[in-house]
């Protein structure tokens, strides 16, 4: 198969690309490098099968491009420690960029296209866990709005796109997603909380820590996305994504300093606006359009991320 990852070089996108030339199907990326990183694809770089665009999808002209089978999206900052200063990034990229990308998707009569939306278009949700049906809670003016709200209008232009043009788009509402590649300076609490314990530095909670997350490990993600991208007759479905396993970030936090061997004092520190308290999705979707569930549990998958954080640092030194 021909294969798009826009957002390629990002945490989950560079997995997808690793997952796709395991396979031998030959895969073409494109990426600003806004947060995205040419190390993730440092020992593919040499493959074949792997072509690397660096390019903005604002302004890029895809002439050079073929048809592809399937076209995933990854392409936005995602962490919301950057959402001020890359808020602008954000609404392009979701708007006029994911246009751009539609309308070559349409003149190349590609197949498949996959779009990385994400639990915040539920906003601090009223509801949990998050069905697919729920419309959201989302302040529309708030700091975190320009990717809640680029995202929520990314979902409604492919929507567009699907009545206008009948094309085959799905939508995967990403959960919070951790593991290796993940970016060390990303400012998500599992690597905060990695970096911080290793380093014996104070692990920074924010608020009381009894919002919650669940937390997905990255391959348990990358099957996701991939059966989502290659089931048959899933034209217009958007579909959670994410672990169901619902802890309060201060118990992450305790976790994270046991399974590091860690003596760093636990901090709380001041709350960001409109951090959502629940966040747990229901997968009874994916279960049963996709057959997945994901198999990593949360002790596991940190073992395994926290030996990549420590590898990391190891190189560095
Ligand atoms: N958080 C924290 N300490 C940190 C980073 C984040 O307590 O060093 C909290 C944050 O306030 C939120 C949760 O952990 O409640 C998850 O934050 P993250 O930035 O990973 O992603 P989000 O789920 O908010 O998009």
């Amino acid at each position: 198969m021909k294969i798009l990852i826009t957002g390629g070089a990002g945490f989950i996108g560079s997995h997808l690309v690793k997952h796709y030339l395991k396979k031998n199907h030959s895969v073409v990326v494109i990426d600003n490098y806004v947060t995205g990183n040419k190390n993730n694809l440092k020992e593919v770089a040499v493959n074949k099968n792997l072509q690397i665009v660096e390019a903005d999808l604002i302004n890029f002209s895809f002439s050079s491009l073929p048809q592809f089978d399937i076209v995933y999206d990854l392409a936005s900052p995602a962490s919301p420690a950057v959402f001020e200063k890359l808020s602008f990034e954000i609404f392009k990229v979701n708007s006029i960029g994911l246009i751009n990308l539609l309308d070559f998707f349409v003149r190349s009569k590609s197949s498949v296209f996959v779009f990385a939306s994400t639990s915040e278009v539920y906003g601090d949700a009223k509801v949990t866990p998050q069905p697919e049906t729920y419309f959201g809670n989302v302040h529309t003016t708030g700091p975190r709005s320009c990717y809640d709200e680029g995202k929520r209008f990314a979902e409604a232009v492919i929507s567009a796109y699907i009545r206008k043009y009948n094309i085959d788009a799905r939508i995967a509402r990403i959960f919070n997603t951790y593991g290796p590649f993940m970016n060390k300076e990303d400012g998500r609490f599992i690597s905060n909380f990695i970096n911080q314990a290793i380093n014996n530095q104070q692990l920074t909670i924010y608020g009381d820590g009894t919002q919650t997350r669940s937390s997905c490990y990255v391959s348990d993600m990358v099957t996701g996305l991939v059966l989502l991208g290659e089931t048959k007759n899933l034209k217009g479905e958007i579909i959670n994504l994410g672990n169901s396993d619902e802890r309060k970030v201060v118990n992450v936090a305790q976790l994270i300093k046991k399974l590091t061997n860690s003596n760093s004092k636990i901090v709380f520190q001041p709350i960001g606006e409109d951090d959502p308290k629940k966040r747990c999705p229901d997968i009874a979707k994916a279960k049963k359009l996709l057959g997945w569930q994901p198999k990593i549990n949360l002790e596991e998958g940190l073992k395994l991320t926290i030996q990549y954080f420590r590898s990391q640092s190891t190189n560095v030194s």
